[in-house]
């Protein structure tokens, strides 16, 4: 029986947040960036008229006064700053369907209409008053003395004196929309997501709101306020209008916003309250509709550090996408061929497009780690995926002539059009905003087809003379390939294409009103022609592999690389209560007050773990309860003061380095924790001791 979601096509509008020019495109907005492309492939694919929007956000003092720091105009500095996003993106196989800048006439134009709407429906929204207060010039926000740190009103973000500023403002009358926001979020559960952002923004509307300052004078910089041009509007009002004012050139575009569109807007946590309370707050004054979802993912840490200016910079996902494609497809890349070029940078693009969507769990803080993407490269692609389609097209050759065979396919595999199966998790993945699921799963397709293939053995077959038999196996293993070829599509476009080149078919052209994910069981075609060609992800050995992470270590200015943490210092976790461990409580720099002798220190056994599974304890915000396996018969439970650095899932897998012969210790309601790992840092980002290499569990450290 063929089962398949029945639904009509709708409207599907995804952003990104419009970044600030003082940056260039980094990791982390090229996470969101890339997130949003795969959604609105994914949307595209499923037959929705999907649109993507992305853009940059130009006006505000800080790029005023930074313009002015360099001596070149504002608007000179935002054109320059402007173009390196517009350039980055499709460089990273990102397709956004518009792209806005503030300083743009439509935007101007835009914004000011939206101010009027307001004036319009809600005259006593906006109040002229004026406002004294903390400014952060970093932040462009109003800061009370409650948020800095004292003495001396540091902002605690930007580790800097705010600025005393007094002048007239205009102020919108926030206040007002407390109720009508909570009642928002409860009869919208899905409007905040993940969960537990929700709770944090629904606790802080609760906490009551203020009005808010909503214009400036003390600046130009800015889009002037309609009928009294000495004001320029507040940047956050300006910018969070973007999302609307983009669509307002054509009556086809301005149905993307209203209540039958799903708008979806995906963030930065630490921007979520500007998306999740200011802005649908302006949306209900400008009688306008509420965008269906916004979405606030985590922040990433690079190979486990926590990503610093400075580092932050020195990480150029445009550079390891260049150079990932370059190993991978080194003929390719020679520069004799122009387009060819292109094309091992589209191949290092989707690597890392793979590695950010398949490695972070969306929504959570998460790693990313040049090793592991490495690592998981091979793995995934190269030596599951990769090798399914090189094996299959390599039997066809030799046992079907080159062609499909006609022979009916295998009802035994075939179920993945049913709740359970690969095809069908994974689109519910990509519906609940799990890109690392729905990618976990359409690999899932690929290793039960590897499997398939082991335990068939076609060539046995053939060999044994059981012709019709070998055409069944191959035909099934043609059409799991051909919708493997459309589910990785919203993550590896160009790879999808290669992929149906080499199976002989054309391109993936989703069209609206038209399903097309594979939640069909249509057959491959019979006698379609294949086309073998080199392999998809042809797999990086560990010379390869080596010189290719010594390229990848970014180079902070000054040309010294920053190196991945390697030594990690050696602290206590979870953080001792009261008792301290002499061998062990103090950090490397710290001279330990006493020195011991060398068999105290030879008594502890230190030994590599594996860690299986991974879990919260709950009703304690700092623990982990992890299993790790250190070779023995069972997992060892182990309880570690992690919570408030990793997530779970990120631990699974990881080598750690566990003191192995620690009594026992009691955390309350049967729960033991046998051993302890290391780790070093404050327990909000704490650096965990691990391990490299091939060390087995168990394996004794010296
Ligand atoms: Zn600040």
């Amino acid at each position: 029986m063929l089962l398949r979601p029945l639904r009509a096509m709708s409207r599907y509008y995804v952003t990104t947040p419009i970044y600030y020019v003082n940056d260039v495109p980094h990791l982390g907005t090229s996470y969101t960036t890339i997130a949003a492309d795969a959604f609105r492939r994914y949307r595209q694919l499923r037959g929705d008229d999907a649109r993507m929007l992305t853009g940059t956000d130009e006006h505000g003092l800080k790029l005023e006064r930074e313009a002015r720091d360099r001596g070149i105009e504002p608007a000179k500095f935002v054109d320059d700053m402007s173009a390196r996003f517009r350039a980055a993106w499709p460089e990273l196989e990102i397709e956004p369907d518009d792209f806005i800048r503030t300083t743009e006439p439509r935007h101007k134009a835009g914004a000011a209409a939206f101010w009027q709407r307001i004036k319009a429906r809600n005259p006593d929204d906006i109040y002229r008053g004026h406002y004294e207060g903390w400014y952060c010039v970093g932040c462009e926000e109003l800061k009370t003395e409650k948020e800095l740190e004292q003495p001396g009103n540091i902002c605690p973000l930007h580790k800097r004196p705010v600025e005393r500023v007094k002048e007239p403002s205009y102020f919108f009358k926030l206040s007002r929309y407390e109720q009508p926001l909570l009642e928002h979020y409860r009869h919208h559960p899905g409007f905040i997501q993940p969960e537990t952002r929700r709770n944090e923004v629904v606790s802080f509307v609760e906490g009551g709101l203020r009005d808010l300052s909503i214009s400036r004078t003390s600046f130009n910089w800015g889009i002037p306020v309609p009928g009294d041009p000495k004001h320029v509007m507040y940047v956050w009002f300006d910018a969070l209008t973007n999302y609307w004012t983009a669509l307002q050139d054509t009556d086809e575009h301005k149905k993307f916003w209203d209540d039958a569109s799903e708008v979806v807007h995906l963030v930065g946590k630490d921007i979520l309250r500007f998306h999740a309370v200011y802005w649908p707050a302006f949306l209900m004054s400008a009688d306008l509709a509420l965008p269906k979802t916004v979405f606030a993912h985590g922040f990433l840490t690079y190979g486990g550090q926590k990503m610093s200016k400075s580092l932050r910079n020195a990480v150029d996902p445009l550079a390891i996408a260049r150079e990932f494609g370059e190993a991978i497809e080194p003929e390719v890349a020679a520069p004799a061929a122009a387009a060819a070029t292109q094309r091992g940078t589209k191949a290092g693009a989707e690597v890392v497009r793979y590695q950010l969507l398949r490695a972070v769990s969306f929504g959570q803080d998460g790693d990313f780690d040049l090793a592991a993407m490495v690592e998981r490269y091979n793995a995934d692609l190269g030596k599951n995926l990769g090798n399914l389609l090189a094996r299959t097209l390599g039997l066809c050759v030799k046992l079907t002539d080159g062609k499909v065979p006609a022979d009916p396919v295998d009802p035994e595999f075939f179920r993945d059009a049913t709740p359970g199966a690969p095809v069908w998790e994974a689109h519910l993945a990509w519906q609940r905003f799990e890109p690392h699921r729905a990618l976990a799963e359409t690999l899932a397709l690929s290793t039960a087809a590897n499997v398939y293939v082991d335990r068939t053995a076609p060539w046995a077959e053939a060999k044994a003379g059981n012709i019709a038999r070998v055409g069944t196996i191959l035909r099934t293993l043609l059409g799991v390939l051909e919708r493997i070829s459309v589910m990785i599509w919203p993550v590896l476009p160009s790879k999808s294409l290669e992929m149906r080149r080499q199976l002989g078919l054309g391109p993936v052209e989703p069209k609206v009103g038209a399903e097309g994910w594979p939640f069909s069981s249509a057959e491959p075609a019979a006698g379609r022609v294949l086309v073998p060609g080199p392999p998809l992800f042809p797999t990086i050995d560990e010379e390869g592999a080596t010189a290719l992470l010594a390229k990848l270590t970014p180079r902070a200015e000054g040309g010294a690389p920053v190196p991945p943490p390697t030594t990690p210092s050696v602290s206590v976790a979870p953080p001792s209560s009261g008792r301290t461990n002499t061998a062990l409580a103090d950090g490397p720099g710290a001279k330990s007050a006493t020195s011991i002798p060398y068999e105290t220190f030879a008594a502890v056994d230190l030994r590599v773990g594996l860690v299986v599974a991974c879990e919260r304890v709950p009703k304690k915000d700092k623990l982990l309860k992890l299993a790790v396996d250190l070779g023995e018969p069972e997992a060892r439970t182990i309880v570690a003061g992690l919570a408030l650095s990793f997530h779970p899932d990120s631990l699974i897998g990881r080598k750690v380095i566990v003191v192995a012969n620690l009594a026992p210790r009691e955390f309350g309601k049967g729960l033991v924790s046998h051993g302890m790992l290391l780790a070093s840092g404050p327990s909000e980002k704490l650096v965990l001791a691990s391990i490299d290499g091939d060390a087995l569990p168990g394996t004794k450290l010296k």
